[in-house]
């Protein structure tokens, strides 16, 4: 048996607040069977949190979880990149990190104000790096090139980060890079952390196991943003986190229904889940040791939300066993980019 801290996921979508009653207990559910007790939810949920009144709305719903769930203000009105939240307000509730995950800040005027204001409050900016996201998001990494789909540059993720550095530099803002997925990017990060900048990243478990030679064109169950890339640069993210230049592993759990994910790749939604997956993936394959594993779903996200002011503390435990089984989801939605994936190691089901 192994017995290790509970994870905190710094990624996920709870898709709550919405209009369509989205069953809450799901997300219970795909954390606990994961082994996570904590979990950083972003603000792109169908009602955005850009409100205090969303914000409390959300934490009504919050509080009939049996994990905790730290909550992400959005940058800008509606995540629409025109108007900024009223960040002074955010904080004064106790939500200190701010980002627009699902699109970037892109205009650079309000980017300027919204780093300053936010190193003032002595925030965060959690940042999701894809210039076209307004304009013309597409749907697969190169090379691939089929005229139906629009691809994802490298770049687009890069110029973004390398904005915000100027930024950083500039207000020394706290600034973390989301779900990092290429070789050049973390190369950037690797020099703003050399020049001592405020600088944190994740990466997600399918970046780290999975490279654009695994996709299967015929449904969406690997489509996601940002994109799996090449091998050189899934290989770029492995050693990156095992040097410390990216900190933490992140799922970006995104559940899906179905419908919206077992059609074409190009019509497919974005997004799959991963709380569920992520440990016992991650352990099986053999990349990381347990103590690695631990420090990046555990302690790092950990000590980034407590420097940050959240009630923060890993004191659960876990107890894991060895097995030889498949991963099969066990909560509602099922869109993983791990179905089947051989696993070496099972949660016991009486979680502490
Ligand atoms: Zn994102």
């Amino acid at each position: 048996m192994i017995e290790i801290p509970s994870f905190i996921d710094l990624h996920t979508h709870t898709r709550y607040p919405d209009k369509n009653n989205f069953p809450i207990f799901e997300i219970e559910k795909a954390a606990l069977n994961g082994g996570y007790s904590e979990v950083l939810a972003m603000a792109n949920s169908e009602i955005t949190i850009d409100s205090i009144e969303n914000l409390k709305l959300a934490r009504s719903f919050d509080k009939k979880l049996n994990i905790l769930v730290h909550r992400v203000g959005a940058l800008s009105k509606n995540l629409d990149g025109k108007e900024l939240v009223n960040f002074n307000e955010f904080v004064d509730e106790g939500v200190t990190i701010f980002s627009d995950d699902g699109k970037t800040l892109i205009d650079d005027d309000l980017s300027e104000i919204a780093f300053k204001e936010i190193a003032k409050l002595n925030g965060a900016i959690f940042q999701h790096c894809e210039k076209n996201c307004h304009t013309n998001p597409g749907d697969i990494a190169p090379p691939y090139n089929a005229s139906e789909l629009i691809t994802i540059h490298e770049n687009e993720e890069f110029e973004i980060i390398k904005r915000d550095l100027d930024l950083v530099d500039k207000y020394k803002t706290r600034y973390h890079v989301q779900h990092v997925s290429s070789k050049k990017s973390v190369e950037l990060i690797k020099d703003a952390k050399e020049n001592g900048l405020p600088v944190t990243a994740e990466v997600t478990p399918h970046h780290l196991l999975k490279n654009n030679l695994d996709i299967n064109m015929n449904n969406g169950s690997l489509k996601m943003y940002p994109p799996l890339r090449s091998e050189e640069d899934r290989q770029a993210l492995i050693t990156g986190l095992k040097n410390g230049i990216i900190d933490v592993i992140a799922t970006d759990h995104a559940p899906h229904p179905k419908e919206t994910k077992e059609i074409s790749f190009k019509k497919s939604a974005r997004g799959v889940v991963g709380l569920e997956s992520a440990f016992v993936v991650l352990f099986s394959s053999n990349l990381f040791s347990l103590e690695e594993l631990i420090r990046f779903m555990s302690i790092n996200p950990m000590n980034i939300l407590v420097s940050l002011g959240y009630a923060s503390s890993n004191t659960k435990i876990n107890n894991w066993t060895k097995s030889n089984s498949t991963f099969i989801t066990k909560s509602f939605y099922k869109n993983s980019a791990f179905e089947n994936f051989q696993v070496s190691i099972q949660k016991e089901i009486n979680h502490v």
